[in-house]
């Protein structure tokens, strides 16, 4: 099922009709509270009371032409600006691919640079995604580029991938900030983990050593991006064991998943942020949300109903 599901997610077809569909509309708010800015602003608002921050992503297709990826990092600064203005605890994650690595790097690195610069301003920071494996090594290089003139910046990693203790290695001398994930595409055998029990195995080790650094100043900061209890307890262990306070032990979970968990885990002194979706080209992204848990799919099938 997962990978039909994946295999959906690029599908051309259906990327184009599916959208339009309205059970498919209203099943996808359960995952994200509207297509545009103002409502991921208004949504990271009702999460101040439970002391749960956010991070903002806008959903975004690969590009044609650069001046997409202007338009693109237009919409970025004018973000930072308003998390400034209404003093929200925010941050904003975003991918290369979205601000034309396919079709000018160098470019890029200039709205990559303008943004971190922006987001330094405003006193919040910028994140980095980690695409499909054919990105990997571009993006590593490119946010070590980044990170030796930003402090403000992270990049996500996915534990599934065979290479990714050796990219921590290679990343320790920036100091990174780093955020892992398990890893949500549907990689080969060849280069990623495939089974759950190795990929979990693969977190905690990636997790252990990164939380290590963080103790020993090698690194800045970890953020355990997953909805799995288990890691996020196992983690904990490690990060108390090394000397760690609660609230550098940082948990972000996306909007809509775990909502419940995410208030306890705020509650109990955990750092947790919600990583909140938005934008009008959410179907690649929805359909890899349904592809982790299938058992969704129930769920937007059951918005047919009227
Ligand atoms: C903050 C954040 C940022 C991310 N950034 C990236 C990125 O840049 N690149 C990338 O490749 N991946 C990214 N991911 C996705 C990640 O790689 C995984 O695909 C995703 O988090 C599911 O794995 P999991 O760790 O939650 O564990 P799983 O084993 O998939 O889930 C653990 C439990 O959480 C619950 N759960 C998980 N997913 C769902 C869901 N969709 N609906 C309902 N319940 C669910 C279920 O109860 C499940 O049993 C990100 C995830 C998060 C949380």
């Amino acid at each position: 099922m997962r990978r039909i599901l994946l295999w959906a997610a690029r599908n051309p077809w259906l990327r184009q009709h599916v959208p339009r569909w309205r059970f498919v509309r209203r099943a996808v708010r359960r995952f994200m509270p509207g297509e545009e800015m103002g409502d991921a602003l208004a949504a990271a608002e009702r999460y101040r009371a439970d002391r749960i921050g956010a991070v903002f992503t806008l959903l975004g297709e690969n590009l044609t032409a650069f001046d997409q990826a202007e338009e693109i990092a237009r919409h970025y600064q004018e973000l930072l600006g308003e998390i400034a203005k209404r003093g929200l605890d925010a941050e904003v994650s975003l991918k290369l691919t979205q601000l034309g690595f396919d079709i000018d790097p160098k470019r890029t690195f200039g709205l990559v640079d303008d943004l971190a610069r922006r987001a330094a301003d405003m006193g919040t920071w910028l994140w980095i995604d980690m695409e499909g494996s054919a990105y990997v090594d571009g993006t590593v290089t490119f946010y070590e580029r980044v990170r030796t003139v930003h402090e403000n910046t992270g990049l996500c990693i996915q534990a599934y991938l065979h290479r990714t203790p050796a990219d921590i290695v290679r990343l320790l001398p920036v100091r990174p900030a780093i955020r892992l994930v398990k890893g949500a595409y549907d990689e080969p055998a060849a280069i990623a983990y495939r089974k759950g029990p190795e990929v979990d195995a693969a977190y905690l080790a990636s997790a252990a050593e990164l939380l290590g650094a963080v103790a020993e100043g090698r690194a800045t900061r970890l953020i355990l991006g997953t909805h799995d209890l288990r890691l996020i307890e196992q983690s904990a262990g490690f990060a108390e064991a090394r000397g760690l306070a609660r609230e550098r032990i940082e948990v972000q979970m996306l909007y809509g998943i775990r909502a419940g968990e995410q208030r306890r885990l705020a509650a109990e002194g955990f750092n947790v942020r919600a990583l909140i979706s938005y934008g009008s080209y959410w179907y690649p992204w929805y359909v890899r949300r349904l592809a982790e848990r299938p058992a969704n799919l129930v769920f937007a099938l059951r918005q047919l109903l009227p």
